[in-house]
């Protein structure tokens, strides 16, 4: 007989690792849950939004969490045609803007309520397979030593090695990998009500401007570039567009960070061990956005390690039916959005004002993101065309 420590070990305590956490917990499983910052939730990398749906799915909400509720997206073209979307209409990063230092932190606290041990400032460094389970290599402070699990969920993230030590192919190639450079700025002037983007070469080449309210005069306002499209650093493209429309802001935060955008990976499972969020690849390719399916994700890891757990079986081919899971929830999605992507990333700024112009009439209140997908394919069916077969 083989002495674990848990059941399951989760590396990474953001969004996608502290669900799978209070899931497997509160399933009564052992877990462990392991963050290599010293404070959970910062510092944060991220525009914090997220659509009102998932969370509600979720959670109940707690107002401290929340900087700022918006109804819909306001996105501008290079030649400056507007279109507005309300929330659900604009997907997964509409809807709330998120105070994630709080936000992550009650998720880890909720895992530890629902029994989960956590270690902060706590990193894992290798792991190997032990007869049926894995041994994962862990530093603190300086000291060195190891923990026995049956599952680990791998949860940390854009840089994530657990899939890597698995051998899970989690490859980011050169261009799938957008660079991003956000402020907190505050003292400028915008509609507090819309969550706001800014599309186009012009801009943000592979990319988009966005600029994430957090409060009346305060907001996220960051930037997203392909290095493949631009020579010059998120930053320098971010700082032209300041100057140019809110010379009167400060800055009194700076992040900066990487969001894969490969689109959806074949599996996410090897034997023992599940990758969520980031970690799996399963921010969205066209948004960027990965909140909300790394809460997605880190539920179903959660489920599968009871059911694992409980049938005592921990093979790669048990552990598939958390790949059908996710595939079955926002797979599809990740692969619609990526074909979207990489048609988007061929499109010069006439082409984008063109498309926006053609819908820019459009009641968006009333219609669905697919109604307005086939409207503009066939508003425009010799740029779109071959995205028919996506929508109609
Ligand atoms: C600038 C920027 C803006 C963004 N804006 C949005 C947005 O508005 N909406 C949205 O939905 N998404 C956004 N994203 C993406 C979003 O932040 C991620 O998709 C989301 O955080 C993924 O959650 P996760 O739990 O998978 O990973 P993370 O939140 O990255 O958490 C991973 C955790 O693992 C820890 N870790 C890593 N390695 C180890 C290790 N070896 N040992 C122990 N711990 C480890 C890390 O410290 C980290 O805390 C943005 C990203 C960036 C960079």
């Amino acid at each position: 007989m083989q002495d674990y420590d848990y059941d399951v070990i989760i590396v990474g305590a953001g969004p996608g690792g502290s669900m799978a956490a209070k899931t497997a917990a509160e399933a009564g499983l052992d877990v462990l849950l392991i963050e290599k910052r010293q404070e959970i939730g910062a510092p944060v990398r991220c525009a914090e939004g997220v659509s009102r749906e998932v969370l509600e799915e979720f959670f109940e909400i707690e107002k401290s969490w929340i900087a700022k509720e918006v109804v819909g997206a306001i996105i501008y073209s290079p030649d400056g045609t507007q279109i507005k979307m309300t929330a659900k209409m604009a997907g997964n990063e509409v809807g709330f803007v998120l105070e994630r230092k709080i936000f992550d932190r009650a998720l880890a606290r909720m895992a530890a309520r629902a029994g989960a041990d956590v270690l902060v400032k706590t990193t894992a460094t290798s792991m190997k397979r032990s007869e049926n389970g894995v041994e994962v290599e862990l530093r603190r402070m300086g000291e060195r030593f190891s923990m026995k699990s049956k599952l680990v969920i791998g949860a940390d993230g854009v840089e994530s090695r657990v899939g890597k030590w698995a051998g899970i192919d989690t490859t980011v190639k050169i261009g799938e990998i957008e660079s991003c450079v956000q402020y907190l700025m505050t003292g400028i002037e915008f509609d507090a009500d819309y969550t706001h983007f800014w599309l186009g070469n012009r801009y943000a080449p592979g990319g988009y401007i966005w600029l994430f309210p957090k409060g009346e005069n305060t907001a996220n306002v960051g930037i997203g570039v392909l290095p493949t499209k631009t020579k010059k650093g998120p930053k320098s493209h971010l700082d032209k567009f300041i100057e140019e429309r809110y010379p009167e802001g400060e800055i009194i935060e700076v992040v900066a960070g990487g969001v894969p955008v490969t689109g959806p990976i074949e599996t996410a499972v090897a034997d023992n061990v599940m990758l969520v969020g980031d970690a799996a690849r399963h921010a969205d390719p066209m948004t960027g956005g990965g909140i909300a399916n790394a809460i997605k994700g880190g539920y179903f890891a959660g489920k599968v390690a009871k059911e694992a757990i409980d049938a005592n079986d921990f093979s790669k081919e048990f552990l598939r039916r958390y790949d059908e899971m996710w595939k079955n929830d926002f797979g599809e999605t990740l692969r619609r959005n990526k074909i979207i992507q990489k048609k988007m990333l061929k499109m010069d700024d006439e082409t984008i004002n063109k498309l926006m112009k053609s819908i820019s009439g459009y009641d968006l209140e009333q219609i669905s993101f697919r109604r307005l997908m086939i409207e503009m394919i066939k508003k425009n069916p010799r740029l779109l065309w071959d995205l028919r077969d996506l929508f109609f």
